[in-house]
């Protein structure tokens, strides 16, 4: 028996029971006390070394306070995540996209299978998703992970295409090893949702009668702001017409999800624009209802973006 390591420090509950018998010590010398049945269950390579002898005795070469000692190349965050994986009724706090690449990763190398579902969906979790969704992507892709590739992708639409290759806003360290194919295709995807996108909100603009008399919005229905500044065109036999404001509004936000497809705060932000609320606003009509209007004109046309999107293929041939 060797003698115990000077360094090494015991992890935290619930890996320091006294009746354990096996150590799991990590690469930065932190002994977890583990129970080999449950290792076993959770993952075959465990079992595989503590059901051949041989293995036993190579990967434990030393012992502490009798217990045999396996040493792992992984760090102490990354065999407490691995073993909190396969301890019955804990699971690991996974709240940074690292804490969930270490996960897959010690899953997958010590093949705890049951571990996968909650790692899957811990990476695509609504905040990774909405604060670095290229980094999701990477992540899926490298660990072939295609149904997140997919979710992942789809959240891109969310940032603006700049942002793809924007480092300074960009964190993505996975990019080194990410192959440029797999990369060129999600920036792929963008330009060719955004290009699909436009379409879909010029028919506001081409197919207005038809939304004129679905919705009773002001920039259709207003009949005191009826002067041919205001207005663009009118049909004579129902007396509709549309506002040349909004028609310009509609004509920027066409532009605007070209390179930010789903994207209704900047839609907002470009209705707020004092060059398309400046005539609505001057009408004491119209201005009781521009806003509510708008915002929900800005809710059908994203909900119509969405639903494409849905249909959008990522190409994962890589
Ligand atoms: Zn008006």
């Amino acid at each position: 028996m060797s003698d115990p390591q000077p360094d090494s420090i015991p992890a935290d509950a619930p890996f320091d029971r006294p009746d354990a018998d096996v150590i799991i010590r990590s690469s930065d010398n932190v002994d977890f006390r583990m129970f080999k049945l449950m290792l076993s269950v959770a993952s075959p390579v465990f079992a595989g070394m503590f059901t051949l002898p041989r293995a036993v005795e190579e990967a434990s070469a030393d012992k502490e306070g009798g217990l045999p000692v396996v040493r792992v190349t992984e760090d102490r965050k990354a065999v407490d995540i691995l073993l909190r994986l396969c301890y019955p009724g804990t699971v690991p706090d996974l709240l940074t996209l690292d804490d969930v690449k270490k996960g897959l990763e010690v899953a997958m190398k010590y093949e705890v299978d049951s571990a996968m579902s909650f790692i899957r969906r811990a990476l695509v979790s609504p905040e990774f998703l909405d604060n670095n969704a290229l980094r999701v992507y990477a992540i899926a892709c490298l660990h072939k992970l295609w149904k997140e590739a997919e979710v992942s992708a789809k959240a891109s639409l969310r940032m603006p295409r700049e942002a793809l290759w924007d480092a300074v806003t960009v964190h993505v360290p996975e990019l080194h090893s990410l192959p440029a194919e797999a990369y060129l295709h999600l920036v792929r995807y963008h330009r060719s949702f955004g290009s699909a996108a436009a379409p879909i909100v010029h028919r506001w603009s081409s197919e207005w009668i038809i939304y004129a008399n679905r919705y009773s919005f002001c920039f259709f229905k207003c009949i005191d702001c009826t002067d041919s500044l205001s207005r663009l065109s009118h049909n004579i036999n129902d007396g509709k017409s549309k506002a040349i404001w909004w028609s310009d509004f509609v004509t920027s936000v066409e532009e605007s999800v070209k390179e930010h497809p789903l994207a209704p705060a900047s839609m907002l932000a470009l209705a707020s624009n004092e060059r398309h609320l400046e005539k609505p606003l001057r009408c004491s009509s119209c201005r009781k209802t521009v806003n509510r209007d708008i915002y929900e004109v800005i809710k059908i046309i994203s909900s119509m973006l969405e639903e494409s999107a849905e249909k959008a293929v990522l190409d994962l041939s890589f």
